[in-house]
């Protein structure tokens, strides 16, 4: 495991969780990650991948919501548990994620090569 994966684990772990709507999926959009996170993730047709970037959907998001939920990217996790990233339904983590957290996934994110999941 290479130290961009550790760093992946630890920054997951940190993350705080929260419950959310049931069957919800308002946040779910094109999103992007790294190399990373797209290992992890099953690999999608290129024709899957434009059938869901015409509906600024994700390939990922099934009839019963997310398909690779214990493995979704960071900025998926990420979403309702920071003010700049609110949940438009008012869900929220007891505690919001902690501001050093919050910086190293966006040092992570910038260090990180992105592609469109
Ligand atoms: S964070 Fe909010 S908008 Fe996103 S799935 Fe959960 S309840 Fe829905
Ligand atoms: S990976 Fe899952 S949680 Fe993230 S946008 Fe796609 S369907 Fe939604």
């Amino acid at each position: 495991m290479d130290s961009n994966d550790r760093k992946l684990d630890e920054l997951r772990a940190r993350i705080p969780s929260f419950t959310c709507i049931v069957g919800c999926h308002d946040c779910c959009g094109p999103v992007t990650a790294s190399s990373e996170e797209m290992a992890r993730l099953p690999v999608k047709t290129e024709a899957e991948h434009e059938a869901a970037l015409a509906e600024l959907s994700c390939p990922h998001l099934g009839e019963h919501g997310c398909e690779v939920y214990s493995e979704r990217p960071l900025i998926c996790r990420l979403f309702g548990t920071t003010p700049s990233l609110l949940c438009p339904n008012g869900r929220r983590p007891v505690y919001m994620i902690d501001r050093r957290t919050e910086q190293e996934i966006h040092q992570f994110l910038a260090r990180t090569r992105q592609v469109l999941v």
